[in-house]
């Protein structure tokens, strides 16, 4: 029996929640959970008796210093479970100091660590400014870009309508990661960062919680 997917869109912010579930046992995470979502997801998961058991976050930007928690060391061993699913988190900074991606049989979840179908040449990331351009190039090239070529790529906002990318598109597109760039692609980051970010990436600074169990899984 096939996997459970769902994709859903916020069309002001142009978000992306993702919903799994695996559909014999009826466990069921989510991912990137937008509040725009937050009663259609209540009754997909009402309707077919799905259970939720994770909420994953990719990343998170500017929350209260008090609420923030000590990031987890992720390695390429940490996988989450849900059912007789599972998925891997993957260590990919650079957006945020503990941004993590999530793959799933033959797609990755990977949230603002690239915008897809951007400009070719132009920061993969050009929506919120970057905390280390440097270090997420090195997330592009060795952790998402050396998935095989077709990976399908589900990033944290839709780009033009478009809603999925794959890695061997992504390598087309983006001649600084392709070619391994790295100076020009950090100098392409820096001329479209805004003025007011330009000094201010430390209090960019996120906390990243690889998980949030509403209720234990097996
Ligand atoms: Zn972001």
């Amino acid at each position: 029996m096939p996997a459970y997917f769902r994709q859903l869109i916020d069309p002001s912010s142009t978000a992306m929640t993702y919903l799994l579930a695996d559909p014999v046992s009826r466990r069921a995470l989510l991912i990137d959970p937008h509040p725009a979502h937050e009663t259609l997801i209540d009754a997909l998961l009402a309707e077919r008796g799905f259970e939720l058991c994770h909420v994953l976050h990719t990343h998170s930007h500017l929350l209260p210093v008090d609420r923030l928690l000590p990031a987890r060391p992720l390695t390429t061993e940490t996988r989450v479970h849900f059912g007789a699913e599972s998925l891997r988190a993957i260590a990919t900074p650079g957006h945020t100091t503990h941004c993590a991606s999530f793959l799933w049989r033959d797609r990755l979840f990977c949230g603002d660590a690239l915008e897809i179908c951007g400009a070719p040449g132009a920061p993969a990331s050009p929506r919120e400014p970057c905390s280390d351009p440097g270090l997420l190039f090195d997330s592009l090239r060795r952790r998402i870009l050396t998935l095989p070529d077709e990976t399908l790529l589900f990033p944290g906002h839709a780009h033009d309508g478009r809603t999925v990318s794959t890695v061997a598109e992504e390598r087309r597109r983006n001649p600084c990661l392709a070619t391994g760039a790295r100076d020009a692609f950090v100098a392409a980051h820096a001329a479209a960062r805004p003025p007011e970010h330009r000094h201010a990436t430390a209090q960019a600074v996120s906390m990243d919680s690889l998980t949030h169990p509403r209720k234990e899984s097996s």
